[in-house]
């Protein structure tokens, strides 16, 4: 399976959103119900550290997605290995 388009990511996003909606909607229509963040609390009393390690996850996506990179204009596919390459700037 080849992932190109954006719209894969776009239903995936929306998969988890609707799959979170349903399960949170289920879970307090229940009186008995377990909610992500009664889930989350219960987890976090019996292993404080997650709290910890959940932040740093988090911490590393953001930067992982917010991280400059190297922008597609500036690279080239490699005429001899067919890898993507930097662009050299000064043209050669
Ligand atoms: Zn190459």
């Amino acid at each position: 399976m080849r992932v190109r388009s954006p719209w894969v990511w776009n239903a995936f996003v929306l998969a988890v959103v609707l799959g979170f909606a349903v399960l949170e909607g289920l879970a307090l229509a229940d009186p008995e119900g377990l909610s992500l963040s009664q889930w989350y609390v219960d987890i976090a009393q019996a292993w404080p550290p997650i709290k910890t390690l959940l932040g740093i996850v988090i911490g590393i996506l953001i930067c992982h997605f917010g991280w400059w990179w190297v922008p597609r204009q500036m690279r080239e596919r490699c005429a001899t290995c067919g890898r993507e390459v930097l662009k050299n700037p000064h043209g050669g």
